[in-house]
Parts: structure tokens; C-alpha cells; sequence
């Protein structure tokens, strides 16, 4: 059997992109297999009528220019690596909270200053505050003294467990902690518990105590030290920036194409079978799909089955992406916002309403006077299954749907729905065909309690296949599926006998 490459890896999201450019880069050959007809995934870009969307995520951690700040700084670690250049700019608020009962809360840059923001509307809760989020600094300040590497690789292990002996069993205890049960030992204020669920809500989808406090100390103290930024030109310049580097190195990407199914034998995947019914033949296979579509669709064995239970499935997600008018945007409006208008609805279906307008730091992603505006609220499949996909009632539902949610952010946004120009509708069904997601799901999470360990790492249960992205550990994000294309690399790379030198 011909080897088409050392390894191929299905899908070109982030996490199967670093890993692809990491091996390329170290001299283990790849094809990178890509359904859509561009890289990227939930953070690819796209174009309408000269406005420059960005599919997905807009908040990017891992760019400061400077390594002594951020946790591990993984973008500019790998660009470097590749010797590719991607410009970002600093953005000074990573959300800005505007929450029932008139609570505002701009989180800049700048700790002080954000934390002076939760003292003034909580002065009695000022102590507690500093002592919950100084553990987030403990946290962080623990990850950022420890290389990126696989946890399933003992060379790796063995070098942090041995090198920095004290800082290893610091952080393994506190795989064990839970945001919300930390918060809850120094805060007893219920307003600002509910602002802590929403810090954790942001970005992993479920409130603080069942989120580790590990996750919460990269995405809440990093943004202290290594910052947000914006990569000038649109989320799809680090996608196309990895394709690049691929490609530089030797690599290759193939676009257009589904892998249908991951051939197997005798428990060793030994390549994948192309929606053109071509099989491709490798000495590992990569998969960067979900864990249920990798292991209940692309392996197609009952032996290899996810149990029903086995993680809590994320919820999807109706988006809107909107070409504005400027005057849309008010003077000095921040970049990222989150919209709650009643406590009780937050975790429901439409509750909370995300929204990045990034066209603020970056001119370029919209027409002279124009902006771009994405905004979205967690969504169902179940929802939108009893309506036909194209159909006059599909899209009256789409609109009447994004109609309200456009009333709501007038809120922050007034004459929003009259400054329109462009109006994109997503419904979970979409995410769920353009990505090959299951359901649309943001991916797995861990059940409440669960330590972050249990996340799945990159080996699986069928040999020479790997996972890599968010259904893999540590999760969601682009710097998390970014941190597991590295760790996936290294397994990789080590198995292969030419491991890869620390970030
Ligand atoms: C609306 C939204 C907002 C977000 N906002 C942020 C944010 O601000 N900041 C942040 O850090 N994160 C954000 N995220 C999360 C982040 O975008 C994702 O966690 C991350 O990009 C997922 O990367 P991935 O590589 O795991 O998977 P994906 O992005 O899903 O990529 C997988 C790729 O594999 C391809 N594929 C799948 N199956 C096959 C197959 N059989 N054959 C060929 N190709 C296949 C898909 O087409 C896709 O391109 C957001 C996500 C969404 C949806």
C-alpha cells in the first residue's frame, strides 16, 4: 500500500491546521483533507458585498508580540516557527457586560481597571474580589512556566514533572477546583456571583461551577498580561496563515473534498476514503471533526461508539452577520459585547446575546462608513427541524427570529434595524452543514464535577488515529484547539522519531 503522505489530517479547522504546519515544518510529510473550499472552520472569514465577516470567533488570545507576557503566546510562538508574519492589534476590552439591573462592565486590559469597575458597584464585596481573581493569576501563573506539549507523551512529562517539580503538583491540584465553588469561597454577593457565571458563560458555554478553574485561569488572567487582539485583515488571515506555512514546508492541502470514512484495519487506521470514493493511505490519520463524527460517522463501528452520556453536547448557534451604516455604531463603542436582559433566560436558548463589531480596530473588513457586526445566540437544530431548508417558511422564520434579536441589541445599538445594508442568517442547521458538526454543537463538554483531564487527549481508542480540536483538551476556543494541534503534533512527531523542539 502507497502512502500518500506520513499522516493526513481530516478537516482544516485551527486545531488540524497547527497540527498540520508543526509536522510539515519538522519534516513528517501531510495532506490536510478539507470539505469546504477554504481553511478554517469556525474561524475562517467570508465576503459579502465588500464586507469581511468573520464565521465564528473575533476574540483571539496567544498574539502578544512579547513572550515574557500570555500563557504560552501560542499564535506568535508558531507564526514565528514557521517564519510567517501575521500582524494583530491590541484590543483594549476583551467584553464589554451589559446585564439586567443596569450592571456595565467593560473588562479592559488593564487588571486595575477593570477590577475597579466591580468595586465601585461592589464595594463590600472588595476583598473577596481581589482574592478570586488573584487565584486566576495563581493559575495562569503556573501555565505560562510550563511548555506546551502532550500530556500522553512521557519524554514531555518526565522533562516538566522533573524541571519544575513544584509548579507540576500545583497545577495538578488544581485540576480539581471549580471556578464557581473558588468564587463562591470569597464572594457571597448574588449579583456578582451571576457576573462570574457570565465570565465563565462567555466563552466555555456553562456557568462557573461547572467550569475548571484551569480553563477559567488562561481565558480570565491572560487577558491581563498577553491581551486580545485582532488579526488585521479578519479572523481567516490565521487559517490561511497556517495553510501557508503547510505549504511553505512542503505540504499539502487538499480543498473541496469530504473524507467519508476512516479505514481500519486490524485497530490501525491506515488512511481515509474520499467522497470521490478514492482511498489515501498514510502512517497516521489526524482527525480534527468532532468526537461524534469521528467516532460514530467517519469510523462507523459500534466498537468504537461515543455512549449516549458520555460528555454534555454544547449547544449551536443562530448567527447574524449585518453590513451596517456607521451610525449604527456609537462614538467609542467597544469591539466585543454580551447582551443579558433578564437573569433568569441567560443559559436559555436566545438568552444571551454575544455580538464583536470588529471593523472598529480593523477599516479595512468593511466600506468606507460601514461596519460589520456579527452577532449570535445559542440555538438547537431541534428548533429549525420541521421547517424545510430553503423554503419560504425556513426563511420567514430566519428573519422574524433575527428581527427580535435586533430589537433587543438596539439597546446598545439604537437605529440598528434602520442602518442594515447586509443581512447573512444562520441557523444551527447551517453551522451544522458547512463544519460537519454533530447537531451544529459547539462540541463536548465535561459533566459538572469532571476534572479537566477527562477531557479526551489526542490518541484514540483505534490505533495511528489521533483527535485534534475542541472536542480534545482542553476545548473550546482558537487558542484551546490551537494548544491541542500542538500537543497532537508532538505525539505525533515523537511516535515518528523526529519530536518536535518546545514552542
Ligand atoms: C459563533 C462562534 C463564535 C466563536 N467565538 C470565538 C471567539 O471569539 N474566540 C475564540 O477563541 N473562539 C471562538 N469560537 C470557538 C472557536 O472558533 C472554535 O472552538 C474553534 O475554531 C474550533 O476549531 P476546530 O479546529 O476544533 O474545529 P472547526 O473549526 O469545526 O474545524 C473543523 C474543520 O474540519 C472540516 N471537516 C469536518 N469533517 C470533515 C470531513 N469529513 N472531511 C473534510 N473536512 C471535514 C470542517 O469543514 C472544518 O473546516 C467561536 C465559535 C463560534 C461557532
Amino acid at each position: 500500500m502507497k502512502h500518500t503522505a506520513d499522516v493526513i489530517v481530516i478537516g482544516a479547522g485551527i486545531g488540524g491546521l497547527t497540527a498540520a504546519a508543526l509536522l510539515q515544518e519538522r519534516g513528517i510529510s501531510t495532506l490536510t483533507v478539507e470539505k469546504n473550499r477554504y481553511p478554517g472552520g469556525s474561524c475562517a472569514s467570508f465576503t459579502r458585498n465588500g464586507y469581511v465577516f468573520d464565521a465564528g470567533a473575533s476574540v483571539f488570545y496567544g498574539f502578544s508580540p512579547d513572550d515574557k507576557k500570555g500563557t504560552l503566546n501560542l499564535h506568535s510562538r508558531i507564526f514565528r516557527r514557521l517564519g510567517l508574519e501575521v500582524p494583530a492589534v491590541p484590543d483594549p476590552v476583551q467584553i464589554h457586560y451589559h446585564l439586567p439591573g443596569g450592571l456595565e462592565v467593560p473588562v479592559y486590559y488593564e487588571q486595575e481597571r477593570f477590577l475597579g469597575e466591580l468595586f465601585r458597584r461592589f464595594p463590600h464585596e472588595k476583598e473577596g474580589i481581589r482574592r478570586f481573581y488573584q487565584e486566576l493569576e495563581a493559575v495562569y501563573a503556573l501555565l505560562s512556566a510550563l511548555p506546551a506539549g502532550s500530556l500522553e507523551d512521557p519524554v514531555h512529562i518526565a522533562k516538566v514533572g522533573v524541571g519544575n517539580p513544584g509548579k507540576t503538583a500545583a497545577l495538578a491540584l488544581k485540576t480539581f477546583k471549580s471556578m464557581g465553588k473558588t468564587a463562591r469561597k470569597y464572594i457571597t454577593d448574588p449579583e456578582l456571583l451571576r457576573f462570574i457565571d457570565m465570565e465563565s458563560y462567555s466563552w466555555a458555554v456553562q456557568d462557573a461551577v461547572s467550569t475548571p478553574l484551569v480553563n477559567a485561569g488562561i481565558c480570565l488572567a491572560d487577558r491581563h498580561h498577553g491581551g486580545i487582539h485582532y488579526p488585521l485583515g479578519g479572523s481567516g488571515v490565521i487559517p490561511r496563515a497556517l495553510a501557508e506555512g503547510i505549504e511553505k514546508f512542503g505540504g499539502e492541502l487538499l480543498y473541496g473534498r469530504e473524507v467519508q470514512r476512516i479505514i481500519v484495519n486490524k485497530g490501525r487506521a491506515e488512511g481515509v476514503v474520499l467522497d470521490n470514493g478514492e482511498e489515501l493511505y498514510a502512517r497516521a490519520v489526524v482527525s480534527n471533526a468532532t468526537v461524534w463524527d469521528t467516532c460514530n460517522r467517519l469510523l462507523g463501528d459500534d466498537r468504537y461508539r461515543v455512549p449516549e452520556g458520555r460528555f454534555l453536547r454544547a449547544p449551536s448557534w443562530f448567527q447574524m452577520y449585518l453590513g451596517v451604516r456607521s451610525e449604527a455604531v456609537p462614538a467609542g463603542f467597544h469591539v466585543h459585547h454580551i447582551l443579558v436582559d433578564d437573569w433568569q433566560r441567560y443559559d436559555e436558548h436566545g438568552g444571551t446575546i454575544y455580538l464583536s463589531a470588529p471593523s472598529i480596530l480593523d477599516r479595512s473588513l468593511a466600506p468606507e462608513g460601514r461596519h460589520v457586526v456579527h452577532a449570535f445566540v445559542t440555538d438547537e437544530t431541534v428548533r429549525w427541524e420541521h421547517l424545510e431548508r430553503g423554503s419560504d417558511a425556513y426563511r420567514q422564520a430566519k428573519e422574524d427570529y433575527a428581527d427580535k434579536l435586533m430589537q433587543r441589541i438596539e439597546r446598545i445599538m439604537p437605529g440598528l434595524r434602520e442602518a442594515v445594508e447586509v443581512r447573512v442568517l444562520g441557523t444551527p442547521q447551517t453551522h451544522e452543514r458547512y463544519l460537519n458538526r454533530f447537531k451544529g454543537s459547539y462540541g463536548p463538554l465535561l459533566h459538572p464535577g469532571q476534572n479537566v483531564l477527562q477531557k479526551p487527549q489526542n490518541r484514540t481508542a483505534v490505533k495511528e488515529l489521533y483527535a485534534v480540536g475542541d472536542s480534545t483538551f482542553p476545548g473550546q476556543g482558537v487558542i484551546a484547539v490551537t494548544y491541542s494541534g500542538v500537543s497532537c503534533a508532538s505525539c505525533i512527531s515523537r511516535k515518528l522519531g523526529k519530536p518536535l523542539e518546545y514552542l
